[in-house]
């Protein structure tokens, strides 16, 4: 097995390197008291990293989530608050509307997550039941065209959630990932 990096993982990381380490390392601690890098994350966005995980025909770079992984790692190691908010666009919700949600909200949202102008969150912790996902409670119910969520449990640990345009929740009724996205 070939452990070395390609020659684009080698360029990335450097270009992220280079961002993180030549204006993020600064400014650091001033968003450790709840403020939003949203200046960062626009320069993240200038250089393509929002879209890691998006696929190309929405704008983004289609890379697996090993790239993101390095993506992460790089700027972790200058500024944990600007990974916390990136590991969202870059991972997990990207990645879930990637995967699971209907074309016209793919090309709805992906393009402006691309571009770093709508964050995400994903509403997944119930207070009982942490890394337990099969005994959520939130289920959702098929009303039309519509699914509507019923949250007869609490949400807890709802990362940027004060910043986001759109909301990812799981429904344990659909016996998979249900997606609710309240996008303007
Ligand atoms: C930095 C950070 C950001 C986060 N952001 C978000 C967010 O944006 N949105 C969101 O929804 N959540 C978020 N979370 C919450 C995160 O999803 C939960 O912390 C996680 O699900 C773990 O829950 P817990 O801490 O209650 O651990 P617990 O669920 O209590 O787990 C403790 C241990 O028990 C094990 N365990 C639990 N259930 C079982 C089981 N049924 N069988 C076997 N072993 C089990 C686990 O593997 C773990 O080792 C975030 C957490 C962190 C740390």
């Amino acid at each position: 097995m070939d452990f070395q990096f390609t020659e684009q993982q080698r360029r990335m990381v450097a270009a992220v390197r280079d961002l993180a380490q030549g204006e993020f390392k600064a400014n650091a601690q001033k968003y450790m008291d709840g403020t939003f890098p949203w200046e960062n994350m626009k320069k993240l966005a200038d250089i393509g990293v929002l879209g890691v995980s998006v696929p190309e025909q929405y704008g983004g770079l289609g890379l697996p989530v090993f790239d993101t992984a390095l993506v992460l790692e790089e700027i972790a190691k200058t500024c944990y608050v600007t990974a916390m908010a990136t590991l969202g666009e870059a991972g997990v919700q990207t990645r879930v509307i990637a995967t699971y949600a209907p074309d016209t909200i793919r090309e709805r949202i992906l393009p402006k997550v691309v571009s770093g102008d709508c964050i995400l969150a994903i509403c997944m912790t119930e207070p009982h039941a942490g890394a337990d996902v099969a005994n959520y409670r939130t289920n959702a119910v098929i009303r039309g065209d519509e699914a509507l969520l019923v949250k007869s449990g609490t949400g807890a640990s709802i990362g940027c959630a004060s910043y986001s345009r759109g909301f990812i929740e799981p429904a344990a009724n659909f016996g998979q990932i249900g997606l609710d996205c309240c996008f303007d």
